[in-house]
């Protein structure tokens, strides 16, 4: 279960995000849409950490997170770019996590190897990235992210570098793998027909403001704010 309570980032004379207010319950598929410049990533960096808000509170499990360093949260990362490590095997990317950790070696084998199978990856394990498709590779980055078992997973655009028929391929994919492992998940997409079909519910974003927070499909028939009713109506 992740909070975000009146949260407010300025980068200068820039809103950000301004004062969004938003809860994602445990394990619901939250899709973060809008256009450009909207505050997408920048919710999702306060989120993980990695940048802190000038107001407001992030709460996960109920813990107040607003200040921990990233690795107290226990979160897993997807990115846009797979960012695998191209000399490390596939397996040996998705122990990664559990070498920082200190897991012992058999140990981090067996769990990676059950991850590899979870992403469908089984058998691909002593490749390199390299050998990968571009799907292939994120699905290893997948695999690599909820290797520990994190609270939450946060997605930032992890399909837009994908062609178009894989994109969707991997939209169901991963879809499937959310509902199967139960996990919570917060997504980034300037995309709305992957927002609509991938998320539980999709928090529409415009210039850092929180337009409307629903289901796909009160989004489509009850917009509440007219630039919700236009963004939503490019959808095709
Ligand atoms: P995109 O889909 O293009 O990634 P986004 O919706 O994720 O957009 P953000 O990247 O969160 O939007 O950016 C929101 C606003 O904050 C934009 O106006 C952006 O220029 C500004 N911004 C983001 N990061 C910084 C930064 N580090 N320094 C200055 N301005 C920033």
């Amino acid at each position: 279960h992740v909070a975000l309570e009146s949260l407010v980032k300025r980068f200068g004379p820039v809103n950000a995000v301004d004062r969004v207010t938003l809860e994602v319950g445990a394990g619901e598929f939250l899709a973060l849409l809008g256009p450009s410049g909207s505050g997408k990533t920048t919710i999702l960096m306060a989120i993980a950490g990695f940048e802190y808000p000038d107001e407001g509170r992030i709460l996960i499990g109920g813990e107040d997170v607003t200040w921990a360093p990233p690795n107290r949260r226990n979160l897993g990362m997807v990115f846009q770019r797979y960012t695998l490590f191209p000399h490390m095997t596939v397996l040996e990317n998705i122990a990664f996590p559990l070498k920082m950790r200190g897991v012992g070696r058999a140990e981090r084998e067996q769990r990676a190897r059950a991850a590899l199978d979870t992403v469908r990856l089984g058998g691909m394990g002593e490749r390199r990235p390299a050998q990968l498709s571009g799907g292939q590779q994120q699905r290893v980055a997948i695999a690599r992210a909820i290797i520990y078992q994190p609270r939450v997973l946060l997605m930032d655009e992890p399909l837009s570098a994908l062609d178009k028929n894989l994109r969707e391929e991997m939209q169901l994919e991963i879809k499937h793998l959310q509902q199967r492992i139960g996990i919570t998940v917060v997504f980034v997409t300037h995309d709305q027909t992957e927002a609509l079909t991938m998320a539980d519910r999709v928090a529409v974003l415009d210039r850092g403001c929180l337009q409307q927070v629903g289901a796909p499909r009160d989004l489509y028939e009850a917009p509440e704010t007219v630039f919700v009713a236009g963004f939503i109506g490019e959808t095709n």
